[in-house]
């Protein structure tokens, strides 16, 4: 198979590039390392199958040669990094979107959205199935992200509609492991820096909310297999173990023989208050869900953080 995948220099665009190399299919890997970052797919650049270009979606994407499925991960998601780019986040949600769609009506190839579970916003249903249509603020600060993901999803769908492409829609949940960004704001690498630096926890408002938590490998699978499945509406992907962000914030410290202490800062606003998938469609449709549990990727996505301290260290 010969595979395009966008935003393929991000966190979770460079693990699936690696599990379809590693499965000795073809990748073209696009990305404008606005976030991405070219050390996340280094180590493939050597490979036969693979190919890098550094471009921007926002702008016409042609391919040569045959395409069979299309990734569309292409995006700033993490809310630092949408909050300082927010015209660039609206135009990769939107034209974006619509490039990388072209891309697969003209090489009639399938095409999957990694959509997210902002599309809920600040969700009145709980947990969120996907037949809630969510409580977005459509002007707010995270509008930006949230009404972008929203519209991608509904060009994807009138492409469906229209030219009959095979489409797929991942409603992604927080997800982590090596590879995220150190600096990028997100709760998962910001508290294991500042643990590792010896610095206090940043906690948000009075950390009751709550998130959940997927590691990569899980999100990985569900991605491939919705890829393959015949669902067209949105499904879905995430970890539906749920804890507050001050409970989070109370692991890691046990993970640092207690030492980090925990601060408290302003709550962004329109940060969602509870958010936890419900899984029950990609169970029945996928026989997917996750087996990670937080404790094990935890402990690897530590060890990766410690592992690029040392290396700086010794660079
Ligand atoms: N958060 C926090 N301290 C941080 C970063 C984030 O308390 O240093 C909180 C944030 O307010 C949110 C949750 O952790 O409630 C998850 O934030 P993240 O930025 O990872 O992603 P989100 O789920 O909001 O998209």
């Amino acid at each position: 198979m010969r595979y395009v995948i966008s935003g393929a220099a991000g966190f979770i665009g460079s693990h699936l590039c690696d599990r379809f190399i590693q499965s000795g299919h073809e990748v073209i890997a696009i990305d404008n390392l606005i976030t991405g970052h070219r050390e996340n797919i280094e180590h493939l650049l050597d490979n036969a199958g693979f190919e890098f270009i550094e471009h921007d979606v926002c702008r016409a994407v042609n391919i040569s040669g045959p395409v069979d499925k299309v990734f569309h991960l292409a995006s700033l998601a993490s809310p630092v990094e949408y909050l300082n780019h927010p015209i660039e986040t609206l135009e990769s949600g939107s034209t974006g979107t619509r490039n990388m769609l072209e891309v697969a009506r003209r090489h009639g190839a399938s095409f999957l959205l990694t959509s997210t579970s902002e599309c809920y916003g600040d969700p009145l249903e709980h947990p969120q199935p996907e037949s809630y249509w969510g409580n977005v603020n459509p002007v707010g600060l995270r509008s930006c992200y949230d009404e972008s993901k929203r519209y991608a999803e509904a060009l994807t769908m009138a492409y469906h509609r229209v030219y009959e492409i095979r489409t797929n829609i991942a409603r992604v949940f927080n997800t982590y492991g090596p590879r995220m960004a150190l600096n990028d704001g997100r709760v998962v690498p910001a508290f294991i820096d500042q643990a590792l630096r010896g610095a206090n926890l940043t906690v948000f408002g009075d950390g009751s909310q709550t998130r959940s938590f997927c590691y990569i490998s899980d999100l990985v699978e569900g991605l491939v297999r919705l890829s393959e499945s015949e669902e067209r509406y949105p499904v879905n992907l995430g970890n539906p173990s749920e804890l507050s962000i001050l409970d989070f914030a109370n692991q890691i410290r046990v993970r640092f023989g207690d030492k980090p202490g925990i601060v408290f800062k302003p709550l962004p606003s329109d940060d969602p208050k509870v958010r936890r998938p419900d899984i029950r469609k990609a169970k029945r449709i996928l026989g997917w869900e996750p087996r990670v549990e937080l404790e094990e990727g935890l402990t690897l996505t530590i060890d990766y953080f410690k592992s690029l301290a040392v290396a700086d260290l010794i660079h």
